[in-house]
């Protein structure tokens, strides 16, 4: 068994390594050094998680139950944390300071205690998940005891960590590529095989330890499993009909519809649904389960679609509406019957027991439309083939007149490519493109509204570094219920308070509107938006949906030359 101490002490090496490849080659040399049990929990610890992101266990530890749980270790009030961490700056950091003032500046922690006692990776995990499993009333109480036991048994050096895990804020640098390249080093599997792998099952650590038990053919061999959602396609903006054309020549071209996505799951007369972050939503979404058990037919089959709320006349209601069904917990039935769903099918993954991700798009649709009949609530849109940008522009005028949102237009040679945003799936939306931006920070308001956070702060992602860069923030857009809303949804996420200022875990995504891209030093993206406003909160996207510095970068050459 691996001591939980192991593993801080490589996190503190490598927070401190400023390369990526060094960094990965102390990831390796971590994933290799410890047990094939504690091997998935080393490799979802050391990306800050403590379940695969698919998984439905959550740990369901915010700032408020983790200040508590340091407050009664150290005998300290939760004011004194908080001012601990508005010195600090950092979760990590308070726990050491909060813990050490216990021990009246000697870091004696377990010291006390001997080797036996010593904490293991294995019994934080247990421990977490013991958290993740206390609900209802009483549960706050069970999560802090849970903590407090875990601080009372850490020692200085694994504090920090345990404090960061627990809020899953590890912030040590290391994302998904670099745990694919380390699993890749230390088992000698090529990368491809991890990454393919790791798209298909949604699960580094699965894959982690496959590849140290069975090697790359283990790896080869991980694929699709029903029941676990794997990432979905995704598409990135056309600059024109004319370009998409030149770069792929004859094209399939689908409505984009406005709605949300949706994965199915058909296991004989079990559905599971999907959301785009792959949370589970089948219980929010039962009118879709009896549309996909009466009118798909297939024993075991993975599709992929786009769910539509729509009015009285069959058109599409606003964006809010569908994830009002989504969200969905209680009353789901008059929900249902208050905003009705149809579901278009666009593709399909997987048909009893062949896996269908390398045949061409046009052959997946032949597959697909084959296995479902057409309903009311359920369809296979049409798919045209063409190479003529005025056809293009008529399927698209079309789209925009029933109420949706302009076309996708894809590569009809394409395979299905789980995660991938890439030019084999294109989309063309009329209005000026708006940008999704992930909440970093907030601020709490002046007179009226001193209650709620608003002035949000933004950030790209740079896919290099893995690190969210700011691009300034929107105050506009918001009604006062929204602010609201948004307090209580942002409450949970806050990492450090400061005065009026607060550092939120980066996992809402706001869609922003604004007049004009600027090149600004006083962002670290280089960038700013002039006039950001509001335009949705992105309950459906994550934070792999979060625009890129390169499409930044991109949009602002494109509109200086249109200018
Ligand atoms: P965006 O949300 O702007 O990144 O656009 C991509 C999204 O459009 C997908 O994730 C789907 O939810 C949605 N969509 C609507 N119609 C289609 C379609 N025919 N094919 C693929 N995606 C579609």
């Amino acid at each position: 068994m691996t001591g939980f101490i192991e593993f801080a002490r490589a996190c503190k090496v490598i927070e401190a390594t400023p390369g990526s490849l060094d960094m990965t080659a102390l990831v390796a040399e971590l994933l290799e050094q410890v047990t094939p049990e504690e091997l998935p929990v080393v490799t979802h610890f050391v990306m800050g998680e403590v379940f695969p992101a698919w998984s439905s266990e959550e740990i369901g530890v915010g700032a408020g139950i983790l200040y508590n749980a340091l407050a009664k270790s150290a005998g300290l009030s939760v004011s004194d944390i908080k001012e601990l961490v508005r010195e600090t700056g950092d979760i990590g950091e308070t726990a050491v300071r909060a813990l050490k003032k216990v021990s009246g500046g000697q870091a004696t922690f377990s010291s006390f205690l001997d080797s036996s006692d010593e904490l293991s990776i294995i019994e934080v995990f247990e421990r977490f998940k013991a958290i993740s499993k206390a609900s209802g009333k009483g549960s706050q109480t069970s999560k802090i005891k849970n903590l407090q036991y875990l601080f009372n048994a850490a020692s200085p050096e694994e504090v920090s960590y345990i404090a960061r895990l627990a809020v899953e804020e590890l912030r040590i640098g290391v994302g998904e590529g670099i745990v694919r390249d380390a699993i890749s080093r230390a088992f000698d599997v090529p990368a491809e095989y991890i990454e393919r792998a790791f798209m298909l099952t949604n699960d580094l650590g699965l894959v982690a330890s496959t590849a140290s038990t069975e090697g790359r053919n283990g790896v080869l061999s991980l694929g699709l499993r029903l029941n676990r959602p794997i990432r979905m396609m995704l598409a990135q903006v056309t600059p024109s009909l004319d370009a998409a054309i030149s770069d792929i020549g004859i094209v399939a071209v689908e409505w984009k519809f406005d709605g949300a996505r949706v994965q199915i799951h058909k296991d004989g007369d079990n559905v599971t649904l999907f959301s785009r972050r792959l949370e589970n939503i089948t219980d929010s979404l039962p009118d879709i389960v009896e549309a996909v058990k009466e009118n798909v037919i297939a024993d075991r089959a993975i599709l992929d679609g786009e769910a539509v709320a729509i009015d009285e006349n069959g058109r599409p209601r606003a964006f809010q509406e569908i994830l009002k069904r989504f969200r969905r917990k209680y009353d789901v039935q008059s929900t249902a019957r208050d905003i009705p769903l149809t579901l278009n099918l666009f593709d399909i993954i997987f048909l009893n027991g062949e896996e269908l991700l390398d045949l061409p798009l046009v052959q997946r649709r032949a597959r697909l439309a084959e296995c479902v009949r057409s309903s009311d609530k359920i369809r296979v849109d049409t798919q045209y083939l063409t190479d003529d940008p005025r056809k293009i522009l008529e399927i698209y005028n079309d789209a925009l007149k029933a109420g949706h949102e302009g076309v996708m237009i894809k590569n009809p040679e394409s395979a299905y490519s789980p995660g991938k945003r890439g030019k084999n799936w294109l989309k063309k939306k009329p209005v000026m493109e708006t940008l999704d931006l992930v909440v970093i920070g907030a601020q709490w308001g002046y007179g009226r509204r001193t209650s709620f956070l608003g002035s949000y702060a933004l950030a790209c992602h740079d896919p290099d570094t893995g690190l969210f860069l700011p691009v300034g923030r929107v105050a506009t857009g918001f009604s006062d219920e929204q602010l609201a809303e948004l307090t209580e949804l942002f409450a949970d996420l806050i990492v450090v308070e400061s005065g009026t200022e607060v550092e939120i875990k980066p996992e809402v995504i706001f869609e922003v509107a604004f007049e004009e891209i600027q090149k600004s030093s006083n962002y670290e993206s280089g960038y700013a938006l002039r006039f950001p406003r509001l335009v949705n909160v992105r309950a459906d996207k994550s934070i792999e949906d979060v625009e890129t510095i390169g499409r930044l970068e991109e949009m602002y050459l494109m509109q200086r030359e249109r200018n």
